[in-house]
């Protein structure tokens, strides 16, 4: 990875220092002391130390956040992984966002802060996450890819990803995922096929299939 990107988010947060490599991730570690501000909700206080997993080949593979000193106690309702680290939102939406911006001082202040401010009210109001709960696990990643490529029936999902990561050739042949019965290219949902072959390649796509 390059190291650039990591440049303006340790220079802005000089709390987070780099450790050696493990596991072929960059390890960033910090206690974040920070007053955050959210136009809705008002403003609150966080006191958290993270370590921060950013693998080599990061922007391709996703950074991993956790919490070291048990102040966000591992349930499914505080949005924590099975592994421990903090459940940012669907893969697809991350990776999204940092092929737009890879930046990690982005990454970090579009996702990390966003969550550890919802997971701290969660924790001390006992409310649930005050915005954009994603639901867990494959249900949720179905969910949100269907709401993504605006099909009816989440069962319409796993076509629409088979069309995505085939060869255009052959992929221009299969059936639609609407539900029309007609090519692909014979229905209007066509243009959502077009559209979406911009927003991830063909093999980034085939990635997304394994995850279902
Ligand atoms: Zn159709």
């Amino acid at each position: 990875m390059n190291l650039f990107l990591l440049e303006e988010f340790l220079d802005e947060y000089s709390e987070f220092s780099m450790r050696p490599i493990v596991d072929n991730a960059i390890v960033i570690k910090g206690n974040l002391h920070r007053e955050l501000q959210h136009e809705f909700f008002g403003s609150i206080n966080i006191d958290y130390s993270l370590i921060i997993h950013i693998p080599l080949d990061y922007p391709e593979n996703l950074p991993l956040i956790f919490e070291s000193k048990g102040a966000i106690p591992n349930s499914p309702s505080n949005h924590i992984n099975p592994d421990g680290s903090f459940c940012l939102g669907s893969p697809l939406r991350l990776k999204i966002l940092l092929k737009r911006n890879s930046d990690f001082k982005y990454f970090f202040e579009k996702c990390v802060l966003p969550y550890l401010f919802a997971v701290t009210i969660n924790i001390h109001q006992n409310v649930g996450f005050p915005f954009g709960e994603l639901e867990h696990g494959t249900t949720g990643l179905i969910l949100d890819l269907q709401d993504f490529f605006h099909l009816k029936e989440s069962s319409e999902v796993y076509q629409m990803l088979r069309i995505l990561s085939s060869k255009k050739k052959n992929a221009n042949r299969m059936v639609c995922p609407c539900g029309c019965k007609q090519r692909v290219t014979q229905c209007n949902y066509f243009q959502h096929i077009l559209r979406m072959r911009k927003v991830l390649t063909r093999v980034e796509w085939e990635e997304q299939l394994q995850l279902i």
